[in-house]
């Protein structure tokens, strides 16, 4: 096995419990301590029983009062809790999404942003059906930015990324009556059928929670997926390095944290900046290092192998280390504890989106038009900042692993490609991908996704399900702070495959690949999105029969739901490590984990055990295996 070796929860742990000694020296709060002063917590909340949308309220259902003042009974209050759960969801990632199309629309030859995968933006307006013939690349960008936002609210019609799932899908989509129309408007008719006095009934709550997950994959998030593609480049493999060992000492430290790669790209050019490296130099420092938290890190990672300091709950970590000069953050997923814990050290935390403003931050807005002369402004910051540095607090855990990542559905193709005889097989397709598994030297395939939540022991679930997989056979494609979970621990490195069964690894050798394969950030599941429709139009199966699930053991946000919703909703089969708050209502539980198999085909599977979520991951794999007789 050479001298491979992952990297344990126990040595994360250890490292963690280090740099907490530092947080108590300058008197830093920590996520720790604020779990244990909100646990335990409230059993109304944790069922989704409570109801607080009207004034007359707030209501909570108990045996003795089994209804609300307005007489919605638990099964209402608990659908209608789950809807605005996905509608925020899906809104936070639409709106990222609507984010990078206004970018595209800013894109020019001489710009702060351009156009990077031509190919790529000329396939998408061949499928949207738009004349590409003769037109200039920077008009078609515009042109397709344009239709992009108008997928936002336009008034008629469904969303038009629908038309690449197979047209199985599509019909059990229109025939269950959710496919999504326009992306805000299935947020807006959530929140409508949620107001006091609307939808009380779980079905069309439920109807509804999987048609607003829908618009977010195979809208919002798509868009965001698609379109950063087309401008920072579509990603390829590349090899990086992960964990907090990923900071350097001697350098300025400059962590980007968030999702939008409109930002982080940007400080990744500054860092670049000769002009930047010199002002380093001359305050002492030997130079700029830029490492990621989060889908940002996930995004410039795929695309530069800029490398990945943590994920979600070592966000505070990065500023512990006392050697984070800066932490400039967009949306989504930012602690607003970062603002009082970056006081305890000489760290800048720097907001930069009027989407997410947190106290004790300093604001540089940050937009398209403006993006170069703020993203300098940043990193100058950042940079004359190293000076103020308490070397007496400086602690860099030395942990860190290597990682290969980059695996855009593209990437992966190409990578099949590798694999298949061109004199006999047509390239281009994921038919090799079929062939090992319908031969059985790989039993299936699982789409690991999601967040950490202190409520499982942080990336456990995530690294020991990974294990569990692969050395079943089980190809793993993961995404977000799953992905960084393996990154840390050593399972991207490609020598991970001596932990594989004979079969997954003797694939990983030929097709020279790490076991689990990094698909991006957390709108980059749309990703897998296509590829679960590419490999059912290539083996004329529907994606529900495909021996694929999607699980999601740590996850924690709304987001998390969202995607949830529109991975079952697409036909693949969905296993949760933590309880969504719906416990309260046995009608929801029923919907969400049997009743809608009957409208897309697949539902959702909860079990804390997480070995046991993984034996059932196996099983149901093995179960679609026998049903195709394979
Ligand atoms: S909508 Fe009904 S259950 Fe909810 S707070 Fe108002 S009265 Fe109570
Ligand atoms: S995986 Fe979860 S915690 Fe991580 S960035 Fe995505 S939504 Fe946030």
């Amino acid at each position: 096995m050479g001298n491979f070796k992952l990297t344990s929860v126990e040595e994360f742990e250890a490292a963690t419990n280090r740099l907490l000694e530092t947080g108590a020296k300058v008197g830093a709060d920590a996520w720790q301590f604020r779990v244990k002063n909100q646990t335990p917590h409230c059993k109304f909340g944790e069922q989704g029983v409570c109801c607080r949308i009207c004034s007359m309220g707030p209501c909570r259902i108990t045996p003795k009062a089994p209804r609300g003042i307005c007489g919605c009974d638990v099964h209402g209050i608990v659908g209608r809790n789950f809807l605005r759960f996905t509608a925020g969801g899906s809104a936070t990632h639409s709106d990222h999404g609507r984010e990078i199309c206004h970018t595209l629309h800013t894109v020019a030859p001489d710009g702060n942003y351009k156009v990077k995968d031509p190919d790529k933006l000329i396939r998408i307006a061949k499928e949207w059906g738009v004349e590409t013939e003769g037109k200039n690349i920077y008009d078609l960008a515009h042109e397709i930015a344009e239709m992009a936002l108008l997928e936002y609210g336009k008034p008629f019609g469904t969303q038009r990324f629908l038309k690449r799932a197979p047209e199985h899908t599509q019909e059990l989509w229109a025939k269950a009556e959710i496919e999504p129309r326009a992306i805000d408007r299935e947020v807006a008719t959530a929140l409508h059928m949620t107001h006091m006095g609307c939808s009380s009934k779980p079905e069309a709550l439920i109807r509804q929670s999987l048609r607003c997950g829908l618009s977010d994959g195979w809208g919002g998030s798509m868009c965001g997926t698609e379109f950063s593609d087309v401008m920072f480049g579509t990603p390829k493999p590349l090899d990086t390095e992960a964990n907090l060992g990923v900071m350097k000492e001697d350098y300025v430290n400059i962590i980007v944290h968030g999702h939008d790669p409109s930002l982080s790209e940007m400080i990744c050019d500054y860092a670049e900046d000769p002009e930047m490296i010199a002002l380093a130099k001359s305050v002492g420092a030997k130079g700029i290092n830029v490492a990621g938290v989060c889908c940002t890190s996930n995004e410039v990672a795929m695309r530069r192998g800029i490398p990945m300091a943590g994920n979600f709950l070592q966000q505070e970590n990065v500023v512990l280390t006392g050697a984070c000069e800066a932490i400039v953050v967009d949306v989504q997923c930012i602690f607003p504890a970062l603002g009082p814990l970056s006081k305890c050290f000489h760290t800048k935390f720097i907001t930069t989106s009027p989407i997410a403003q947190m106290p004790d931050s300093e604001f540089i807005r940050f937009n398209a038009e403006t993006a170069g002369e703020n993203a300098k402004l940043i990193v100058r910051t950042a940079v004359e900042n190293f000076k103020n540095r308490k070397p007496e607090l400086v602690h860099i855990p030395q942990l860190k692993q290597k990682a290969t990542v980059g695996y855009s559905v593209e990437a992966i193709v190409k990578t099949l490609d590798k694999v298949t005889n061109s004199q006999v097989d047509v390239t281009g397709t994921t038919k090799p991908l079929i062939e090992c598994i319908t031969s059985g030297v790989l039993r299936g395939a699982v789409a690991m996704v999601g967040c950490n939540n202190p409520r499982v022991r942080p990336d456990s679930a995530h690294i020991d399900l990974m294990k569990k997989l692969i050395a079943n056979d089980i190809i793993v494609v993961l995404s977000g702070c799953s992905a960084q979970a393996a990154a840390r621990a050593g399972l991207m490195d490609k020598e991970a495959r001596e932990l594989c069964g004979a079969g997954l690894k003797r694939v990983c050798e030929l097709a020279d690949i790490p076991p689990v394969l990094h698909m991006g950030s957390c709108v980059d599941i749309s990703r897998m999105m296509i590829l679960a429709s590419e490999l059912a139009k290539d083996s004329g199966l529907n994606i529900s029969q495909l021996p694929l699930v999607g699980c999601a053991p740590e996850w924690m946000s709304e987001k998390a739901v969202s995607i949830g919703n529109y991975v079952v909703a697409t036909g693949i089969d969905t296993f949760l490590g933590v309880e969504p708050q719906v416990t309260g209502s046995s009608e929801v539980v029923g919907l969400l984990t049997d009743g809608i198999r009957d409208w897309v085909e697949a539902a959702y599977t909860v079990e804390k055990d997480i070995d046991k979520l993984g034996d059932l991951m196996i099983q149901r794999i093995e179960e679609k295996r026998a049903a195709l007789g394979i």
